[in-house]
């Protein structure tokens, strides 16, 4: 059995869990530990029990609580080269992951406690930017948020996902009337900051195969978009390619999703 919860996810703090019959994966550690563990354990989850650590690209919102979870559980983090080089810069994290590191080529799969795991790059204003790719019995997890743009990589890996999670971060017409400077609104949209509802559909309608089962929608803006705006989109394209029965769920921001369980 495969399970996945999102704990957190958006500009506020990003986590997720996916978990099979004996192990388990923490991706993003963007809010605080003692959070963490108190979300995964009303699922009867143990944090101390994770197996080890994914890490998407160092901005706060995903690499919070990372350095003093890490120092203190010396949990095993993976992440790419680049990536870690570019921690050491982050208070938060230099020097508390050291000997806990372990590199991950992207395109290139590592077997790791029953998940095979294939990082794959997504183009953002981090330093080192990726997604994930991640099967573990017979389920396939295609892990994407903070992408600037549905690139033709970022679609080949989707298209490999029976269950996906693909950011879906803001409304066009909402960020553009919304209250952000124009210089980050100019950011958002440049190609390397986040994913539009309508560019996520575009993402979808491009990779959508008859394998997809799931779609969760992280990563929504507070300001400038809504779950029913990114959800209404979602399933227009979805439906238009013949995903009608495809689940569809926008993953809240400051609180936990369900747990969901595929046999
Ligand atoms: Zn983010
Ligand atoms: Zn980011």
């Amino acid at each position: 059995m495969v399970r996945f919860v999102s704990l957190s996810s958006g500009s506020n703090g990003n986590c997720y869990y996916i978990g099979n019959s004996e192990s388990s994966i923490i991706i993003d550690f963007g809010i605080g530990a003692r959070t963490v563990k108190k979300r995964l354990s009303g699922f009867g989850i143990d944090l101390d029990a994770v197996s080890l650590i994914l890490v998407s690209h160092d901005h706060w919102d995903h690499i919070k609580s990372l350095g003093t979870y890490v120092e203190r559980s010396h949990k095993p983090v993976y992440g790419t080269r680049e990536l870690f080089q570019a921690l050491e810069h982050h208070f938060s994290v230099s020097g508390r992951i050291r000997s806990e590191r372990h590199i991950l080529e992207k395109g290139q799969t590592t077997a790791v406690c029953g998940f095979s795991i294939t990082p794959f790059e997504v183009p953002h204003d981090a330093v080192d930017t990726v997604g994930y790719h991640i099967c573990s019995e017979g389920h396939r997890f295609t892990f994407m948020t903070d992408i600037g743009a549905p690139t033709d990589e970022a679609v080949y890996y989707a298209s490999m996902a029976d269950h996906l999670i693909v950011e879906s971060n803001y409304d066009l017409q909402m960020l553009l009337n919304g209250p952000y400077t124009p210089e980050l609104k100019a950011r958002i949209r440049n190609g390397h900051g986040h994913l539009a509802n309508d560019q996520t559909a575009v993402l979808l309608q491009r990779s959508w195969h008859s394998g997809l089962q799931d779609v969760f929608l992280c990563h929504l803006s507070e300001h400038n978009n809504t779950p029913a705006l990114a959800t209404a989109s979602a399933r227009q394209a979805l439906d238009l390619v013949g995903g009608n029965g495809v689940r569809l769920v926008a993953l809240p921001r400051q609180e936990t999703s369900r747990l969901f369980e595929w046999d």
